[in-house]
């Protein structure tokens, strides 16, 4: 048996090794090679200096009980309720989306209709006509829920007015032409109506609402709680400057 087994053998030490059928022959070595031994007991000093050098650190008693019982609770609770926070707020966020696709698309039905009805009333039949617009405002007056204001929109000609109804909402409806071309001003509550489904602008440093729809331009803007909406077959941008001029005529009262 040569040296560099006998010292596989008795690794780390004859007292601490794996005892197998060659470790008689293995000691019977380590006694006559005085080589073995002076490693072996090399060793053997290693392992005690390594011992005293490097004690085991123990941290401090209320840290450590303080560490168990965190991983104590937390071992069966902490990946589940991580999993089901994560799904509540990816259900949050589901929910907020899904509300908020559903309210675009009410809201861009809603603006559709409008758009359908200033295209059947393009003939203009009012219930009075007239191109007065205070005459038309008290004739709204024990006819809806909110203040109609009728303004007057530059070269536009008032002709008349009348009581809609859009998806249940009571709206009151005037008429206009421009340069021979019909305009719809709808003016209803703006509580009952969402403008998610509309495309916002800024025009004069106030907000504008905006969308086309099968020909048809169509202005939104808010002021004292009602919603005014404009629709006609005029370019957007004639559209929008007669929104802008409504706006300021309306904030005049
Ligand atoms: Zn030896």
């Amino acid at each position: 048996m040569n040296c560099e087994r006998v010292r596989k053998l008795l690794y780390p030490t004859p007292a601490k090794c794996e005892v197998t059928v060659e470790h008689a022959e293995a000691m019977a070595h380590l006694r006559s090679c005085e080589a073995c031994r002076k490693t072996i007991d090399a060793r053997a000093d290693w392992s005690r200096e390594l011992q005293a050098g490097f004690p085991t650190e123990k941290a401090p008693d209320r840290l450590r009980l303080k560490i168990g019982a965190i991983v104590a609770a937390s071992r069966p609770a902490l990946l589940s309720s991580r999993v089901v926070q994560a799904m509540a707020a990816a259900a949050v966020v589901l929910a907020v989306l899904a509300g908020w696709l559903v309210s675009r698309a009410t809201s861009q039905a809603f603006f559709r209709a409008i758009c359908e009805d200033h295209a059947k009333y393009l003939s203009g039949e009012s219930q009075l006509a007239s191109g007065d617009p205070r005459q038309l405002e008290s004739w709204f007056r024990d006819k809806t829920d909110f203040g109609v204001r009728v303004p007057l929109l530059g070269t536009s000609e008032l002709l008349g007015a009348r009581l809609c109804f859009l998806k249940e909402h009571k709206a009151a409806l005037v008429f206009y032409r421009k340069d021979n071309r019909p305009v719809s001003l709808f003016q209803l509550n703006a509580r009952d109506v969402r403008l998610s489904g509309l495309e916002r602008s800024v025009i004069d440093g106030a907000p504008l609402w905006r969308m086309s729809y099968r020909g048809f331009a169509l202005a939104a803007f808010e002021q004292r709680g009602v919603l005014n909406v404009l629709v006609s077959d005029l370019r957007e941008s004639e559209l929008l400057q007669l929104a802008s001029t409504a706006r300021i005529e309306s904030a005049g009262y």
